[in-house]
């Protein structure tokens, strides 16, 4: 009886286009983080095109790309989804050694804090940018903006990439854009899928914000506003049929049981409102 019933959920969904969540509870609150509650709420693997799913929570992305030679995670929320994505990847018929690479946009504590788990689990290789690498290293302490307040466990980079290159596994393949700003190593990847049998340039570009950040005469980050500026410029001309951001929010997604994204952004509008959150018209 329960296999019908799963059977009969599986059929629905491959005729609906996404799998149906089930009723998850909340992910436990970090006593040094105190996340939003859509951030700490899982959901069930949620298909987005032929390859790629979202595997993390309602309020933050974590994406999983299932290929010919494996599988690619890019972002892993906070440290305590690390066994909601593991167990997300197995309800994908993966095995945790499938996984072969991890990269990811930012190295702040929401985006990667459950890397160092993912990868003990799994095996997979870090391949990040060399200011990334160097966070990723500290775990998140001396963040130019946020000092050691938000810390996670540390990961060691096996990959240095440079912009613009090219990370292959089987069938998929992404290229990495440098969108430095949000941290000087943050990173926006494409690649291109199918969407209901059309072909789709999808773009996951990485947060284009400055909460609370000084962003004139900052020692530690002199040019922040020269690299928003050319982030801004580069995310309006990346091939980008479709656009996901790590705040699942931010680009007008909404995962919940099923995927909604009547609202989404694309690259352009996402800068634009980027650009007019940031003042860098007025600062010009
Ligand atoms: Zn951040």
């Amino acid at each position: 009886m329960a296999l019908r019933a799963e059977l009969g959920a599986l059929i629905m969904a491959m005729f609906s286009g996404f799998v149906v969540a089930e009723d998850f509870a909340l992910l436990p609150q970090l006593e040094n983080y105190k996340a939003p509650k859509s951030w700490r709420q899982p959901v069930a693997p949620l298909k987005i095109s032929d390859h790629t799913w979202q595997i993390g929570t309602q309020g933050i992305t974590s994406l999983l790309l299932i290929g010919s030679e494996g599988a690619i995670l890019i972002d892993g929320g906070m440290a305590q989804t690390a066994d909601h994505l593991l167990s997300n990847i197995g309800r994908l018929g993966l095995k945790p050694s499938d996984l072969k690479l991890i990269l990811h946009s930012h190295a702040h504590a929401d985006h990667v804090g459950s890397l160092a788990a993912v990868q003990r689990a799994t095996g997979a290789k870090i391949v990040t940018n060399a200011e990334s690498a160097v966070l990723l290293a500290r775990g998140g302490a001396n963040d130019i903006h946020f000092a050691d307040k938000i810390l996670y466990p540390p990961v060691k980079a096996d990959r240095i990439l440079h912009h613009g290159e090219e990370v292959i596994l089987g069938n998929l393949h992404l290229r990495v854009h440098f969108v430095p700003g949000h941290t000087p190593g943050s990173m926006a990847w494409t690649w291109q899928d199918k969407v209901e049998g059309e072909d789709t340039k999808i773009a996951y570009v990485d947060s284009l914000t400055a909460p609370g950040y000084q962003l004139i005469d900052n020692p530690r980050y002199p040019d922040i506003l020269q690299d928003f500026g050319t982030s801004l410029k580069r995310v309006r001309t990346l091939p980008c049929d479709l656009l996901i951001t790590p705040h699942t929010d931010a680009s007008g997604w909404v995962f919940q049981e099923s995927i909604e994204r009547g609202s989404v952004l694309d690259c352009k509008e996402y800068a634009d409102i980027a650009e007019q959150k940031l003042g860098l018209k007025r600062l010009e």
